[in-house]
């Protein structure tokens, strides 16, 4: 199966196609290096038919991803993985935030999960996807006011640390990490992750799976979003929707320059 990235691409350009939104796949010669990554960055910052950019990460060394994706202009990094809107959401001024974090939060909210003063955990704290979210949660409103716990691979035992969890976004890729040996009775799960295994089904192919065992939970959890089809389709949704809002913006700052 392709990487998460791969993956959710062929998905974007999809929903780009059904949107009217022109979308393209620019792939870097088999010799570029990161220099090559840039100047090729600076150039679709500049071009003004271009409303939005997306850069693949992980990124193999010795590509640096965020040096990399520093090189647009916050309207353009429009799944808001840059450090100037990443920064942004701290200030609670976002131009755009990354479409994972919107797309987790939409859910919860959509179905009504306890989220504002309640106890909420976070799993996973990358810089693209679980601190993002986790400051989204935590945040006065437009955030929700939720009382956040981040969890990651060093703050200890997990069922201990979910103790009392309401809801629980998990964002790890860790296939089976959330069971109900550390999921809380009746505490929602978010599930972010996305891994490919061996499908049992058939045999030679593979299948995505979240972080969640849902075997496990079914009948114990509140709730839990299903992987494919939860969190990664809402995910294109907020995606195509910050790409609109970018246009709608570079447009009207061109109409005032
Ligand atoms: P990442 O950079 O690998 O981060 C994973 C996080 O999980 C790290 O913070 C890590 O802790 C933590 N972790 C690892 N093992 C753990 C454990 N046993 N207990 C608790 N925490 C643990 O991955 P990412 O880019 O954030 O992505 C996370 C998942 O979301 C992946 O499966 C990815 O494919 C998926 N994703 C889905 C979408 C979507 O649209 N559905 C979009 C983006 C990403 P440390 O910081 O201590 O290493």
């Amino acid at each position: 199966m392709d990487s998460p990235f791969r993956f959710y691409l062929k998905r974007q350009a999809k929903a780009a196609g059904a949107l009217g939104i022109a979308f393209r796949d620019q792939p870097l010669g088999p010799t570029d290096g990161p220099e090559q990554l840039v100047a090729a960055l600076r150039a679709l910052d500049r071009d003004p038919g271009v409303y939005g950019v997306l850069v693949e990460h992980p990124l193999p060394a010795p590509f640096d991803f965020f040096r990399a994706v520093d090189e647009l202009r916050p309207e353009k990094d429009v799944d808001g993985v840059g450090s100037r809107n990443l920064g942004r959401i701290v200030g609670q001024r976002p131009v755009h935030v990354p479409a994972v974090a919107l797309a987790a939060l939409a859910i919860a909210r959509h179905y009504r999960l306890p989220l504002a003063g309640e106890p909420t955990a976070v799993v996973g704290r990358s810089t693209t996807v679980g601190l993002p979210l986790a400051v989204l949660l935590a945040s006065p409103p437009p955030g929700a006011n939720a009382a956040v716990t981040v969890l990651h691979s060093k703050s200890g035992d997990l069922a201990a640390r979910l103790r009392g969890a309401r809801t629980i976004f998990s964002c790890v890729g860790r296939p089976g990490l959330l069971d109900r040996a550390v999921v809380p009775e009746g505490a929602h799960v978010v599930d972010v992750g996305l891994s490919s295994v061996p499908d049992p089904d058939k045999p030679g192919a593979q299948k995505a799976v979240g972080d969640a065992d849902p075997r496990s939970l079914d009948g114990w959890a509140g709730s839990l979003t299903p992987v494919p089809g939860g969190v990664g389709p809402v995910t294109v949704a907020e995606l195509m929707g910050e790409t609109v809002r970018s246009w709608q913006l570079l447009a009207a700052a061109r109409a005032t320059a």
